[in-house]
């Protein structure tokens, strides 16, 4: 790791001398290096990623957590400085001191949760696209979920994996067929803003016990897009779901339609990581073909 360089971006932004000691790698993220940055003032968090697209990634990560900051009363680390020097980017962030989580966690991730849904828009999507892992994700204005649902989030996933010879043209029919009956499937509900990759990963306890949202995703959708990813990989506690629904009740039915948003992270995951998922993705179609 070039000290000199994050020792530069550190003073640029402070306008103070600040000696970086030190590098600690962090766990846990799927894509990018990620490091505890020990220096004479506080820490700070550091993500690298040398490929060609991590510039426009990490800049996109740079407006979703701006968009969390300004939207949600969630605890949202704050952007340091965003930097490309040769084939490497780096995103200097505020460092999380993560603590136990406080009592009232769950409910409190819950009620900033619904906050941060009850934000609505005049169409789904987002002024900018982004990303979701390293995969592009188009966020172009749509006036209904259904379409936007079909057109930007599993028709390009599904192009990709038949490109990837990933699933057959037997299987893209099938998948095509219920994405033709998404409208009497999903209930109609307003824009709601959305992290967009809320698994255990990106969820936090910040120095306080409070919960801290990173690696945002965001867009107007559907709020059961969150609380689906949520369910799919687990590590959020009842007492969430049930505080979730006490305070911004969901239509009736959201266990069984649960899947079907779930295919989105699932096509997600097959084309990020492989065949293995496809079981996943196959077993929700045929349940629903
Ligand atoms: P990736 O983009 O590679 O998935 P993440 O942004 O998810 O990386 O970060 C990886 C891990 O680092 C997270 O799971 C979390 O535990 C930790 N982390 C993320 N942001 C911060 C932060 N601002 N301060 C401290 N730790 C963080």
């Amino acid at each position: 790791m070039d000290t000199g360089i994050i020792a530069g971006l550190l003073r640029q932004k402070s306008g103070q001398k600040i000696e970086v000691l030190g590098f600690q790698p962090v766990g846990g993220g799927s894509i990018n290096a990620a490091y505890k940055v020990i220096t004479t003032a506080a820490p700070f968090f550091l993500k690298v990623n040398r490929g060609a697209q991590a510039a426009p990634m990490f800049a996109a990560e740079v407006k979703g957590l701006n968009l969390l900051r300004r939207f949600s009363d969630f605890t949202i680390p704050q952007v340091i400085n965003l930097h490309t020097q040769g084939n490497a980017t780096y995103l200097l962030m505020e460092f999380i001191e993560a603590a136990g989580r406080g009592a009232g966690y769950w409910r409190e991730l819950a009620v900033k949760l619904a906050g941060l849904h009850r934000q609505t828009a005049d169409a789904f999507g987002l002024h900018h696209d982004n990303f979701i892992g390293s995969l592009p994700q188009a966020n172009t204005k749509t006036a209904d979920w259904p379409t936007f649902f079909a057109r930007h989030r599993i028709a390009p996933m599904l192009k990709l994996a038949f490109d990837r010879n990933l699933v057959d043209k037997g299987f893209k029919r099938d998948v095509e067929a219920v994405l033709n009956r998404l409208t009497s499937m999903m209930p109609t509900e307003p824009p709601a803003l959305l992290h967009g990759d809320l698994w255990s990963g990106n969820l936090m306890v910040d120095a306080a016990g409070a919960p801290c949202l990173v690696d945002p995703a965001v867009y107007y959708g559907h709020r059961e897009m969150d609380l689906a990813f949520a369910h799919l990989f687990g590590g959020f506690s009842a007492e969430f779901y049930r505080a979730y629904a006490e305070v911004y009740p969901l239509e009736p039915g959201f266990e069984e339609r649960l899947d079907l948003y779930n295919l989105y992270p699932l096509f997600v995951h097959l084309n990020l990581f492989g065949g293995s998922y496809f079981g996943q993705v196959n077993a929700i179609i045929s349940r629903f073909t």
